[in-house]
């Protein structure tokens, strides 16, 4: 490890290394790609207290071998951490969920997906992330660690918590005969009227076997109709209208669906739902 001397940067090499440091230091801000902490936070010792570590230091991950791996197996690929989303997009290109390939391209322009990382995308505490939207219903899950003790869990529970250090994402290589990903409005920074629809579903033997729809709220929330996702499966394809709205129906009775989307909004959520459950087989 180098402690860069008279600069609070800690430089661990090693993963077991960072943990010593962050377990010392539980609040210390780690710093992945850093593209986050550009954005107005150029300083630690700007951020809110939360965040702040001891007389401004950081944790760079950046030297950790450990968390810049990729481990692909036949139904699933571990991504460490500390991956960088460009070095994913090419080296995943092959093998990803096309969807997850597309959210990965739009993790900002060449010169930030050179730095960001998965993991970084991931942990952002002020926003989420279309990436984020797109792997929850990929089912991805993480591997964390906290002071000597490891937990996992799907990302859909996860919030971001100083003191722990993600380690690995687990992204399942299930097959997808449909996708889409639309986004509308400005998405970085969170605008107030920003929403991203998210939809996989595999068609085989004439009929829906999975389906999965999210919504991506303001950056903040993220509307999910698991219950309609289930009576979905099994019908055949195309799609009746009446089928349709197994799903449509009770994506507009959803509370958030009347609260946190305006008339445009609702709108691009119906629409974008609709051409996606229309092309389905
Ligand atoms: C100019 C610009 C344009 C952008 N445009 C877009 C866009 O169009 N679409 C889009 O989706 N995003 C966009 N972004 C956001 C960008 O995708 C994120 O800033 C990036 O994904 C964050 O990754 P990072 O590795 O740089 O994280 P960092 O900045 O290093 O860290 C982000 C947060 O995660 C925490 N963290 C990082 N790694 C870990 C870990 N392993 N364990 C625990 N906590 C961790 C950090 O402590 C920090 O709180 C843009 C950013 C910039 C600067």
């Amino acid at each position: 490890m180098s402690e860069i001397a008279d600069s609070p940067v800690f430089v661990p090499t090693t993963l077991a290394e960072a943990i010593q440091i962050v377990k010392r230091n539980p609040r210390i801000p780690l710093w992945a790609g850093g593209t986050w902490w550009a954005q107005g936070r150029s300083t630690p010792e700007q951020d809110d207290d939360q965040l702040e570590g001891p007389h401004g230091a950081i944790l760079t991950l950046h030297a950790i071998r450990e968390l810049k791996r990729v481990v692909r197996s036949e139904i699933h690929v571990d991504v460490g951490a500390a991956v960088v989303v460009a070095r994913l997009r090419e080296a995943g290109s092959r093998f990803l969920p096309p969807v997850l390939l597309r959210a990965l391209e739009r993790t900002g322009p060449p010169p930030v997906r050179n730095l960001a990382t998965l993991g970084g995308a991931v942990c952002i505490p002020d926003q989420i992330l279309p990436v984020t939207l797109v792997l929850q219903l990929l089912d991805t899950r993480l591997d964390l660690r906290r002071g000597g003790r490891g937990h996992t869990l799907a990302l859909a529970n996860f919030r971001p918590n100083p003191g722990d250090i993600l380690t690995r994402l687990r992204i399942p290589l299930t097959e997808w005969s449909n996708w889409s990903l639309n986004s509308f409005g400005t998405i970085w920074p969170r605008g107030d009227n920003s929403l991203t629809v998210a939809a996989v579903a595999h068609v085989e033997k004439g009929s829906v076997q999975e389906f999965r729809l999210g919504l991506l709220i303001n950056g903040e929330t993220i509307l999910r109709l698991r219950e309609a996702e289930m009576d979905i499966l099994g019908r055949p394809v195309p799609l009746t209208e009446r089928d349709q709205r197994i799903i449509l129906t009770p994506l507009q009775q959803h509370p958030l669906y009347g609260s946190h989307l305006d008339d445009l909004g609702r709108w691009r959520a119906t629409g974008a739902v609709r051409q996606f459950l229309r092309r389905l087989g």
